[in-house]
C-alpha cells in the first residue's frame, strides 16, 4: 500500500496523535490530540512532513496527483462534520491552511486564514450570516495574506512597504480613520476591489476564484515558505535540520471577528516569566488570530487578577479597568470558566506548561493550538519543581526538564527588561562569560582599581587582557577585549571569578594612549558608561540597568535532585581561596585545576617572582624562590582550608616566564626601579624571553624540567600547607600535577623531583601526610602514549583547551579572526574552544583513558579545560566514564545538572 500522506481529525476522532509529531508537525499532532481527549478544535487534516520533502523532490504537480484523492476525502469528511460545502455559494465551507514543523518555529512560516472566499461565496456568505461586516472584512484579510503569501507579493525586502499595507494606508486616509476596524462596508469592499487590481498589475494574472485552486496554491507556499529566508536563518540559530519539513494543517474556519460575542486569544497555564502557577493571557473582541500579534489593537487580559496587574503597572484605576478593559473573566464569563478548565485539562494531560491558541466564535469556545509553552530559566526551574512538588511528574523527569545552560539566568545579574527595550547594540563579540554588565570605561588595570574605589562600577576594555590585569579585572563588573577567543586569558580568568566578558569584539579600535575606544564610528572616553552582555555578547551604547541574581529554593531542590542521579562528580578551577568558597556553595566537590601562576601577581610576590626571573643562576633563583615559598604555602592553606577535606588538585607553573614581566618601557623601568637593576637589564631578560609561538615555547613541564628548583620550592608549599593544616584538623587531600606532557620522561623526571622534595620536607617536618602525583593530559602526544605515562602518573587531567589548540592547530587566543567565517561557511559547527569536539579531541579523551586505565585500572580521569561546564562536554565525559569535570564556579551548577541528566539519559 502506498504510504499514507493525509491525517484527519474532528469531533473527537483522529488519525493521527501526540506522538507523531514528527510525522504531522508539533501542531497537528496536537491537534488530533487535542481532538482525542475531548478538547473542542476546529475539523480538518494534517498533510504530513514527509510530503514537504517530496515537493522538493518531484515537484508541485506530482504532489498534487499523489494527494488529490486524500485531500478530496479529508475535505468531504471537514463538510459533513461543519455541514457546510466547500466552494458552495450558498452555504460555504472557509478553511484555514497553517505550516507546523516537528520544532516549533513561531511565526517563521506562512499562514492562510478564510481560503474558499470568491465574490460569489461572499454574497452567500452574506445572507447566510446577515453580517456583511464579517465577511467583507474576511475577504479583504484573505485577498491580502493569499497575494502576500502565494502570489509573492510580499516584499522581499523588509525595509519596502507591503502593496496590501500602502492600499490600506490609502483608504484609511481618503475614509479620515484611523484604525483598520473602523473603515466602514463600503471601504472594505473598496479595499478589496484595489487589491485585486493590485495582484492583476503585478502578477498579470486574476485572482484565482476556485475554492480548489486557491487550496494547492495555499498547501504549496507553506512548503515553499519552509524555505523561506527566516525561515532557514531560523533553523540555523536552533540547529533544526532542513530534511524535517514542515506539515501542513488545513481546518475548517471559525471566526473570532463574528461581533461581540466571538473573540481570540493566546493563554498559558502558567506564568511564562516567572514559573507562578497562575493561567494567563491575553483575547480581543471580534478579531481574527493576527489582529492580537499584530499589535493593531490592544488586547486585554484573560483573568481578573492579570488584568488588576496589569492596570496597576499601566497606572490605571480600578474603576477604569472594570469599565474599559475588563478581562474576559468578567467580560465573558461562561467562556471563560470553559477556557479555563480546558487549560487545566490540556496542562493535566501534557504534563507541561501549555501555550494554547483559542478563538470564540458566537459564544462557540474552539482550540487552535497547543503546544509546551518557551519559558525564562527562572521559570523553568521552578515549574518542573512545582509539577514534580504537584506529582505530575517524577524526579528524573524534572531534572530533564531544565535546559542546563538556562541556570545562567539564575547564576548571573542579567538586564533589566525594559531597560533592555531601549539600549543600543554597538556591536557583537564573543559570548566569554555569562552575565550582564554595566559601568564606566577604563583601559588600564591600575586606572580601574582608582576608578571603582569611588564605588563606581567599570568596565574593563582592553585589547587583550594579561596576568598583569588581573587586579583590574578583578575591580570591574565586566570585562571587553578586541582580541581572543573563548578561551583566551581574558575569557578563563573572567569566567573564573564569575564576572561578564566579552571577548574578541573586532569592531573596537582601542586607543591606549589617549584612553578612548572607537566602535562602530562611536568614540568612547575613560569613565563613559559602556554595557555588556556575556551571554550573547552583545556590547551595549551607554547605562543599561541590571537586576541581581537570586538563587531560591526551587534551584535548591533541582540541585539536590541532580544529586541523587549523578555519576560524574564535579569539582571547579579555582585559585584564590574566595573562588573556592563560592564553588563550595555551589556544590564543587573538589577543585580539579589550581593554577598556581595567579598567585604570583599580587604585591611583594610579583617582585620575587621577578627576580627569580632575572637571576642568571640557580643560586640566585633558589634565593629568589625561597622569598616566594611562604607566600605560596599561605595561598595554598586559604584554598585547602575552603575546600575543607574535599581534594584539591594544584598544578605546577604553567605559562612562560615573559607573561610574568612588563613588555612597555615605563612598566619595564618601574621594574627595573624596584630591582635596583638597570633598565637595560631589564629589557634584555625581556628579549631574551621572547618566543615566536609562546604557546608551544618554554612552558609547562618544560619549566620545571629545566629548573626543577621551582618544582622543588611548589611541592613544599603545597605539601608545607597541608602539614600545617593537618595541626589545625583541617583535612587535605593534595594532588600535585604536572602541566604539558607530552613524554613519559618529562613526568618521571618532574615525579621524582616531586617525591623528593616531599620525602626532604616530611624528613625536617617529622610528620608526613598522603598525595598524588599526576599529569595534564593536553598534548596530542600524551594522549597517544597514554598507557606509558599511566605506568607512573596517577591521575589524569584533560586540559581541552590546551588539547584543542593543538590537535587542530588553532591558536586558542587567535580563532576569533576566523571563527565567524568557519561558522558562516559550516566548515565548523560550533566553536570547538566552547563545545568539546567529540569525533577528533573527544576521540583523544576516549582513547587516553581506556589505554590509561588498562595500565592503571584505578586511574582517576577528570577534565579540566573550559569544556567541563558546558553540557554536551560534560555528556560525553559521563559516557567515556570520567572521574569528574571541573569547571569554573559559577558554572558547577550547570554541569551538576548535565551530568546527572547523562546518567537518566543512560539509564534509559
Ligand atoms: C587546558 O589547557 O585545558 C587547561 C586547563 O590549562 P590552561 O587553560 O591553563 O592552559
Ligand atoms: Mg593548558
Amino acid at each position: 500500500m502506498d504510504k499514507k500522506r493525509v491525517y484527519t481529525f474532528g469531533n473527537g476522532k483522529a488519525e493521527g496523535k501526540a506522538d507523531m509529531r514528527n510525522l504531522l508537525g508539533g501542531k497537528g499532532a496536537n491537534l488530533a490530540e487535542m481532538n482525542l481527549i475531548g478538547v473542542p478544535v476546529p475539523p480538518g487534516f494534517t498533510i504530513t512532513t514527509e510530503v514537504c520533502q517530496e515537493y522538493f523532490d518531484l515537484g508541485r504537480d506530482r504532489v498534487v496527483e499523489l494527494l488529490k484523492e486524500d485531500v478530496e476525502a479529508a475535505i468531504k469528511n471537514i463538510e459533513t462534520l461543519v455541514n457546510a460545502k466547500f466552494g458552495d455559494v450558498e452555504n460555504p465551507l472557509l478553511v484555514s491552511v497553517r505550516s507546523g514543523a516537528r520544532a516549533s518555529m513561531p511565526g517563521m512560516m506562512d499562514t492562510i486564514l478564510n481560503l474558499g472566499l470568491n465574490d460569489e461565496v461572499v454574497e452567500g456568505l452574506i445572507r447566510k450570516t446577515g453580517n456583511d461586516r464579517f465577511v467583507w472584512d474576511s475577504y479583504r484579510r484573505f485577498v491580502q495574506m493569499y497575494g502576500d503569501v502565494v502570489l509573492g507579493m510580499k516584499p522581499v525586502n523588509k525595509e519596502d512597504i507591503d502593496p496590501f499595507e500602502a492600499i490600506i494606508e490609502k483608504v484609511k486616509q481618503e475614509a479620515g480613520v484611523r484604525l483598520d476596524n473602523e473603515l466602514s462596508v463600503d471601504n472594505l469592499k473598496d479595499l478589496v476591489k484595489r487589491f485585486k487590481a493590485a495582484v492583476k498589475a503585478q502578477t498579470g494574472c486574476d485572482f484565482p476564484t476556485s475554492a480548489v485552486d486557491q487550496l494547492w496554491g495555499a498547501v504549496m507556499a507553506v512548503f515553499d515558505s519552509w524555505m523561506n529566508e527566516r525561515a532557514i536563518l531560523y533553523r540555523k540559530m536552533e540547529g533544526i535540520p532542513a530534511e524535517w519539513g514542515t506539515a501542513v494543517n488545513v481546518q475548517a474556519m471559525v471566526f473570532g471577528n463574528m461581533g461581540n460575542t466571538s473573540a481570540t486569544g493566546v493563554c498559558f497555564s502558567r506564568d511564562a516569566a516567572t514559573g507562578e502557577n497562575l493561567f494567563n493571557g491575553e483575547y480581543l473582541i471580534n478579531a481574527q488570530g493576527e489582529d492580537v500579534v499584530a499589535g493593531v489593537r490592544t488586547p486585554q487580559q484573560i483573568t481578573k487578577i492579570g488584568s488588576q496587574r496589569w492596570a496597576e503597572r499601566a497606572g490605571i484605576s480600578e474603576e477604569e479597568r472594570a469599565s474599559k478593559y475588563p478581562s474576559m473573566e468578567e467580560a465573558m464569563p461562561e467562556i471563560y470558566n470553559e477556557l479555563n478548565r480546558l487549560q487545566q485539562q490540556l496542562e493535566d494531560h501534557y504534563r507541561d506548561m501549555q501555550d494554547m491558541e483559542f478563538t470564540v466564535q458566537e459564544g462557540k469556545l474552539w482550540f487552535l493550538q497547543t503546544r509546551n509553552g518557551k519559558r525564562t530559566g527562572r521559570a523553568m526551574v521552578k515549574i518542573a519543581m512545582d509539577l514534580l512538588a504537584e506529582g505530575k511528574i517524577s524526579e528524573e523527569e524534572a531534572v530533564l526538564r531544565v535546559e542546563p545552560n538556562k541556570l545562567d539566568e539564575l547564576l548571573h545579574p542579567v538586564f533589566d527588561k525594559k531597560a533592555l527595550l531601549s539600549a543600543k547594540v554597538l556591536t557583537k563579540g564573543l559570548p566569554a562569560s555569562p552575565g550582564a554588565a554595566t559601568g564606566r570605561i577604563a583601559f588600564f588595570a591600575d586606572d580601574a582599581a582608582k576608578m571603582a574605589e569611588s564605588g563606581e562600577p567599570i568596565i574593563l576594555v582592553r585589547l587583550e587582557t594579561s596576568p598583569e590585569d588581573l587586579a583590574g579585572m578583578t575591580v570591574s563588573e565586566g570585562i571587553l577585549t578586541a582580541r581572543g577567543g573563548m578561551t583566551s586569558h581574558a575569557a578563563v580568568v573572567a569566567r573564573g571569578m564569575g564576572k561578564c566578558c566579552v571577548s574578541g569584539a573586532g569592531a573596537l579600535h582601542v586607543d591606549y594612549k589617549n584612553r578612548t575606544v572607537e566602535i562602530e564610528g562611536h568614540e568612547f572616553k575613560e569613565g563613559d558608561w559602556i554595557s555588556l552582555n556575556g551571554s550573547t555578547g552583545e556590547v551595549y551604547e551607554g547605562k543599561v540597568e541590571t537586576r541581581a541574581a537570586e538563587m531560591d529554593a526551587d534551584f535548591a531542590k533541582l540541585m539536590d535532585l541532580a544529586d541523587k542521579y549523578t555519576k560524574l562528580k564535579v569539582r571547579t578551577n579555582a585559585d584564590t581561596p574566595h573562588d573556592a568558597a563560592i564553588a563550595r556553595s555551589f556544590g564543587a566537590v573538589g577543585i580539579g585545576l589550581c593554577r598556581t601562576e595567579h598567585m604570583f601577581f599580587e604585591g611583594e610576590k610579583i617582585k620575587a617572582m621577578r627576580e627569580m626571573i632575572l637571576a642568571e643562576n640557580q643560586e640566585d633563583r633558589v634565593k629568589a624562590l625561597k622569598k616566594i615559598l611562604p607566600y605560596q604555602q599561605d595561598d595554598f592553606k586559604g584554598i585547602f582550608k575552603a575546600m575543607d577535606g574535599f581534594p584539591v588538585t594544584v598544578r605546577l607553573l604553567d605559562p612562560p616566564l615573559h607573561e610574568f614581566v612588563p613588555h612597555d618601557i615605563a612598566g619595564q623601568q618601574a621594574m627595573a626601579d624596584q630591582m635596583g637593576v638597570s633598565i637595560q637589564k631589564i629589557q634584555h631578560r625581556v628579549e631574551a624571553l621572547c618566543e615566536a609561538n609562546p604557546m608551544l615555547g618554554h612552558r609547562g613541564c618544560r619549566l620545571g624540567n629545566t629548573y626543577p628548583e621551582i618544582t622543588e620550592m611548589q611541592t613544599r608549599a603545597i605539601l608545607g600547607a597541608c602539614l600545617e593544616l593537618k595541626k589545625e584538623g583541617v583535612k587535605c587531600f593534595p594532588e600535585i600535577m604536572v602541566p604539558l606532557t607530552g613524554i613519559l620522561y618529562e613526568f618521571q623526571n618532574q615525579e621524582t623531583v616531586i617525591r623528593q622534595a616531599a620525602e626532604k620536607l616530611f624528613e625536617e617536618k617529622g610528620d608526613r601526610i598522603d598525595f598524588k602525583v599526576g599529569t595534564m593530559i593536553e598534548i596530542p602526544r600524551a594522549a597517544l602514549t597514554a598507557d606509558r605515562i599511566a605506568s607512573r602518573a596517577e591521575f589524569f587531567s584533560f586540559g581541552t583547551n590546551d588539547l584543542t589548540q593543538m590537535t587542530f592547530g588553532y591558536s586558542r587566543d587567535d580563532i576569533a579572526s576566523f571563527l565567524p567565517v568557519y561558522l558562516e561557511k559550516k566548515i565548523l559547527k560550533v566553536d570547538p574552544f566552547q563545545v568539546l569536539d567529540q569525533k577528533g579531541v573527544g576521540k583523544l579523551v576516549r582513547m587516553a583513558t581506556e589505554n590509561g586505565r588498562a595500565v592503571r585500572p584505578d586511574l582517576k580521569c577528570g577534565i579540566c579545560g573550559e569544556h567541563g561546564g558546558e553540557p554536551s562536554s560534560v555528556k560525553f565525559c559521563h559516557r567515556v566514564g570520567l572521574n569528574y569535570v571541573s569547571c569554573s564556579p559559577f558554572r558547577v551548577p550547570i554541569a551538576r545538572l548535565a551530568a546527572a541528566q547523562a546518567a537518566i539519559e543512560d539509564k534509559k
